[in-house]
């Protein structure tokens, strides 16, 4: 069993065993279905979703009370089967949570308290974005944000095996992994050598150009990073989740309007105490997985510093000359 120390005085258990009932618990707007986003969507039980199936409105409040006795339902038949179920919903009352606890102590699956606490200031600002339906009141906000950093002490003595904190947690790989293999099956193509013609496909820019190249399930985790000089004037972006991050470049040609394309920030390919900016070219969210779990080098990976890996000179205007392989590498950025 894996544990770490938030605060030294809390032991955090970090295991999340298959199976188990993993009950999702923070206020609205805290991210609950972005990290529910990262199991299988036959594994979610979403209390919004059952609302939205009882009465064709997910923010429909009247209808929880059926919503919920469905949702347990549900629960039921997949925790008898021994399958890995996730429940988004705030449960951040004890008495939901009873429930819950109860149907997983019923069948033996273990109970994992997985804890989403953004601050409460951004779960507020969050239900601006969301239609009227399903924005909730800034007093219910508060209320449920409360709620849940007075049950953290307490969730291991009501029942549950395991209590986990969101922002310790890596489930960026299942993600990627997923949403891969989407693509993967979308297009019939093995993902290996890119898009072909992609960086020629018009004048798509903004968040349409992430979700074109990378797919609409990693969209809601991108931002982009206003006037960030990284990229040498190119727009700068970012996929993260949790301690998970990947940076990177818009690259657009001044030459061949509308050609587009994203390079990802990575660790310099010629010398491993490097820590100037190298950039590797991406094309789909499959080339994000492969930079995410292996470190096999792109070949067209370029240092800003050292060029790429059979180079040892400068790409960007460096004091390398033509047959001199033995200059001084140029100052770091
Ligand atoms: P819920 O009400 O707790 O289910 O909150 P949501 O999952 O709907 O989150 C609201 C918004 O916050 C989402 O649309 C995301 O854009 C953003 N968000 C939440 N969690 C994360 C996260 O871990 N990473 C990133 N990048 N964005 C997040
Ligand atoms: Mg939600």
């Amino acid at each position: 069993m894996n544990t770490v120390c938030l605060d030294r005085a809390l032991p955090v258990d970090t295991t999340i065993p298959d199976p188990s009932l993993v009950c999702l618990i923070g206020p609205a707007g805290s991210g609950k279905s972005t990290w529910a986003s990262t199991w299988p969507d036959t594994q979610v039980l979403e209390l919004d979703r059952f609302r939205a199936l009882v009465s064709d409105d997910a923010g429909c409040q009247e209808a929880t009370g059926d919503a919920a006795a469905a949702l347990q339902a549900v629960l039921k038949a997949r925790l008898a089967r021994r399958k890995m179920t996730i429940v988004d919903a705030t449960n951040t009352e004890k008495a939901v949570r009873a429930d819950l606890l109860q149907a997983a102590r019923d069948h033996g699956v273990p109970a994992v308290a997985f804890l989403v606490c953004a601050p409460v200031d951004v779960c507020i600002a969050r239900q601006a974005g969301r239609s009227p339906a399903r924005a909730v009141p800034e007093d219910v906000v508060r209320r449920q944000h409360a709620d849940t950093i007075a049950a953290f002490p307490h969730l291991r003595d009501e029942g549950f095996a395991h209590v986990v904190f969101a922002d310790t947690i890596h489930r960026l790989e299942p993600l990627l992994r997923r949403a891969s293999a989407t693509r993967r099956a979308e297009l019939g193509w093995n993902g290996g050598g890119g898009l072909p013609g992609l960086r020629r496909a018009g004048c798509l820019l903004g968040l349409l150009t992430v979700r074109r190249v990378f797919g609409s399930e990693v969209l809601p985790l991108w931002r982009w990073r206003a006037d960030s000089q990284l990229a040498g004037g190119d727009r700068v972006g970012e996929i993260r989740l949790g301690p998970d991050r990947m940076v990177l470049a818009l690259r657009t040609s001044s030459e061949d309007v509308g050609a587009f394309g994203f390079d990802l920030l990575v660790g310099c390919p010629v010398d491993d105490g490097c820590v100037a900016p190298a950039w590797a070219p991406v094309f789909s969210v499959c080339d994000l997985l492969a930079a995410h779990t292996t470190a096999i080098v792109h070949p067209d990976t370029v240092c800003t510093v050292h060029g790429g890996p059979d180079r040892t000179g400068c790409d960007q205007g460096g004091d390398h000359t033509d047959g001199d392989e033995t200059h001084a590498p140029r100052p770091r950025l």
